[in-house]
Formats: C-alpha cells, structure tokens, sequence
C-alpha cells in the first residue's frame, strides 16, 4: 500500500464531479491538539489550514468529500468543540456521541508523544458501546523513532494501532486502507434520499377516509409518463405525480387504487402495507375524515409516522360534508385527540370537490423543511444558555440538574443530544422541545432529544 499523502490535483479532480448518491460518513475524533483537523487536511488533500492554533475555538462540525483508492466518501471534522463550556472530557464525549449517531466509521485520533490519557480511556469506553468500527490513528509519528510509541497504543485495546504523522502524511495510505475496509459501500443513514431524485410521500389513512379519492385528483390529467423521466426508476406500485409544478414519487399507489378485499387479517395487511409504506417515505400524508369521529385508528396510524421519524401533513378530507356543528366538533377534538402532533401542519381539503388541494404542496414543503433543519452548535448553546437562565429546571433532592451543553446530531428528523450535570425530568424535557420548537421552527416534524447524564 501506498506510503505517501494524497495528491491533491487528483483528489481535486474527485471533488469536481458530480450526480452521485450519498456517501459513507467517517467522522474524525479525540482530544484537542492531537492532530484531527491536521489529518483531515490532509485526507482532503486541501493545504489551506482549517487548523487553528488558538485552543477553544469554536467553530462547527464541517464535512468535506474525499477519495481514497477510488471510493468516494465524507469526512467529518469534529475538532473545535466547545471545550470551554464543557470541560475537556465531555466535549470529547460530545464528538464520540456525534460520532456514534451519524457516521458509519470513527477515526479516533491519539497523539502518541502523549502516549493514552483517561480521556483517551474514556472515549474508548462510548465507542466501543456504539459498536461502529473504529481505525486507531497513533498520530504524530514523524519518523521511525516514533514507532514504539504507536505501539503502546495497543494498550487501548483497539486493534492495529497505525503509525502516522498528519503533518507530514507518513502512514497515512495504510491507515486509509483500513478505513476503506471499514466503512460501508453506502451510508447506514436510512433517511437519506438520493440527489436530485423526486421527494417521497406516503398518502395514509384507515379505510374509506378517501385516500383513492385524493390521489385520482391529484394524478388526474398530470400524470409523469415515467420513461420521459430520465433516469428514474421506479418500483411499479409507486406513481410519479406532477403536483404544483414539481414531480413527487407517491409510495404504494398500487395499494391505495386497488382496493384489495380480505375478509380475515384485512386490518392487519392494510396497517402492514401502511408501514412499509412510511418505510419507504419521506413525508407522510395522514388523510383524516373530517365527517367522522377521529378514532383509535386515526391515531394509531398517526403514531406510526411518527414513530417512523417521518415528516407530516395532515389532510382533514371531506371538508364538503361539514356543517357548523361538526366543525365545531371537530376542533374539540383536534386539540384533545391530536395533541400529539399538534405541530404538523394541517389543510382541510375535499377530494370531491377539490378544495384547498393547492394547499397540499405548500404544506408538504413546510414539513420537509422542518424534517431537514439544522441549527448549528453556535445557535443552539446560546439558546440553551438562555432556558438554563431563565428557566431553570426545579431543584430535586437539593440539586438542581442543568443542562450544560447540546448539539444536533442529525436530521431527517432533527435529532438533539443535551448533556446535562443530572437526570431531566419528563416535564422539563417537553419545556425545552417546545421553546425549540418556538425558536427554530421544525413545523411538521417530530423531533428527538435525548440526554446523557455527565457523573
Ligand atoms: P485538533 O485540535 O485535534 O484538530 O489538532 P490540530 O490539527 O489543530 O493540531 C494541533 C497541533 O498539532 C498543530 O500545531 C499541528 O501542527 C500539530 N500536529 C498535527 N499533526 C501532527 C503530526 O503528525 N506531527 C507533528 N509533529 N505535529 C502535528
Ligand atoms: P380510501 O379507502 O381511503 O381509498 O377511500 P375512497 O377514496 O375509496 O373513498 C371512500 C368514500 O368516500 C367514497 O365513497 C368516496 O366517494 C368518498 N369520498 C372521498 N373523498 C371525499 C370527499 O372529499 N368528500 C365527500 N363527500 N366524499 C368523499
């Protein structure tokens, strides 16, 4: 295997290309001043210096393309975390949690002048709990006299640890080459969508709410002949609908048009062939009939997009039959039975008469929106600085747990990770999703937060 760095026209020439689907994700962690950023340069093949001399910069997560040997896959940076806030160790903690959430390999970066630190322990412990296979970068060998360091490094019980120095780019091809071997040929990432391809949306409801209704008005006469469509492939139970001037990809159409009847299990096969259809969506259409009661089934129906991690519309159909009274009702029970979901956005549509059906479009956009958001580091500690001020969480047992730090580990939908110095209760933790919600928006989007508890 190579002994060199990269060169960087060649891989210049990789990143000038385009059109292809999502990559594989390697994040690179450890402690500050052990050589990440040095290393991703140098992955990259790029020389202007992300590096930063100053410690405690803050800077957010950034993700580059790169190539290695012919494949093509991201890195991400996670040097410049807010020590400050945190302390050492849990900002490294940070890194190895993001790590964990969202990439599908770790290069976990040790300088081996230092030889391994508790930190060093510590970060070991969290990914090897995550299970993601892990390369062993012993960084800062610069020449042969720096090998037996390296070699301490097994220590860490982490396999092969290899020799390399990211200033210089020695050993950097071998450890690639293991890398290589361990990232995945495709991100493990289920709700990624391929660029460029049409957005997909599950059009779901119990029975006869109208969704065969619906979907023969918004196919009606701007039907996609698909083979026009270039290089789209299709599964044939999904139809590709041309719908405010953009082409979407509905999922299981075939189910919805052809009303197959069960007699035993009809229940069970139409909420199966419900989930695999959010499966395979991004957005999901909950088709609600506003002339009767929201029921159970409704309901269950809502918790399973949710579930899902999926982006929601809710379509109240059969807005035609409504009178006064009903209306009335209805509302009642929109607060009471859709609590849950009281942040997606609704439109009050007929499939009969084709009210409001312009409303659809704007509403799915608003939720994918929502779905893909991302609120950087920066913003988002600033903003948990401002709840932790002005609305502390309640003492309990004479402590009074604080949340300390938090990052957004994903989206699609937005996940958030809070670190805090004790257990959050139930309560607080719905206080802090509403006022994210309040502040960055996430309309038609379920949002996750979890919390790790600092010792
Ligand atoms: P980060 O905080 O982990 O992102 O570390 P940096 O990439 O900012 O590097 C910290 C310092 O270590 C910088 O002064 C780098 O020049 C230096 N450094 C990084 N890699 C190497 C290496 O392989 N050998 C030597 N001698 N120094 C390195
Ligand atoms: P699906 O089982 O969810 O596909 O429901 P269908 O589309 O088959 O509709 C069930 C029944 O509701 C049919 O008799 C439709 O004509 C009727 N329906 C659907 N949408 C509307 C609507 O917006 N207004 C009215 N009045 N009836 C509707």
């Amino acid at each position: 295997a190579a002994q060199e760095g990269f060169d960087p026209e060649e891989v210049e020439g990789a990143l000038g290309e385009a059109g292809h689907g999502p990559l594989p994700v390697l994040a690179v962690v450890g402690r500050p001043n052990v050589g990440k950023s040095t290393l991703v340069n140098r992955i990259i093949g790029r020389r202007e210096a992300v590096v930063q001399d100053k410690p405690g910069v803050t800077r957010d997560r950034v993700s580059y393309e790169a190539e290695w040997a012919g494949r093509r896959f991201k890195v991400v940076d996670t040097g410049g975390w807010e020590q400050d806030v945190l302390g050492l160790d849990a900002s490294v903690a940070a890194q190895a949690e993001y790590a964990i959430e969202t990439a599908d390999a770790v290069v976990f970066v040790v300088d081996s002048t230092v030889g391994a630190t508790d930190t060093d322990e510590a970060v070991v412990k969290l990914l090897r709990r995550a299970g993601k296979p892990v390369v062993l970068c012993a960084n800062k060998v610069d020449g042969q006299s720096g090998e037996a360091d390296a070699t301490a490094l097994w220590s860490l019980g982490l396999g092969e640890p290899y020799p390399v120095s990211s200033l210089h780019g020695r050993g950097t091809g071998d450890m690639l080459d293991a890398v290589l071997e361990a990232l995945p040929d495709a991100p493990a990432q289920k709700f990624g969508t391929a660029l460029g391809g049409p957005r997909r949306i599950a059009l779901i409801g119990r029975p006869n709410v109208g969704k065969s209704s619906l979907l023969n008005k918004v196919a009606g006469e701007d039907r996609v002949v698909v083979n026009e469509l270039a290089g789209t492939t299709r599964d044939p139970v999904d139809e590709l609908i041309n719908l405010g001037g953009i082409t979407w990809k509905f999922i299981d159409t075939a189910g919805i048009r052809r009303r197959v009847h069960l007699q035993e299990g009809a229940d069970y096969y139409a909420s199966l062939r419900t989930a695999a259809a959010v499966e395979k969506a991004e957005v999901a259409v909950v088709l609600i009939d506003s002339s009767e009661s929201i029921s159970v089934q409704d309901q269950r129906i809502i918790t399973m997009a949710v579930e899902a991690g999926r982006a929601i519309v809710v379509a109240f159909n059969k807005w035609d039959t409504l009178d006064e009274e009903r209306r009335y009702y209805l509302e009642r029970e929109i607060e009471t039975e859709l609590a849950q979901i009281a942040w997606a956005p609704r439109v009050n549509v007929s499939a009969v008469t084709g009210r409001h059906m312009e409303k659809l479009v704007p509403a799915i956009e608003t939720a994918l929106e929502g779905w893909e958001t991302r609120v950087p580091t920066g913003r988002l500690n600033a903003f948990l600085g401002e709840i932790v001020a002005s609305n502390p969480h309640p003492i309990r047992g004479g402590k009074q747990p604080r949340i300390l730090f938090g990052t957004q580990a994903g989206t699609k939908p937005p996940r958030f990770v809070l670190f805090s110095s004790g257990f959050l209760e139930h309560g607080y933790r719905r206080f802090v999703e509403r006022r994210l919600r309040e502040e960055f928006g996430f309309e038609g989007t379920p949002i996750h937060i979890s919390v790790r508890v600092r010792e």
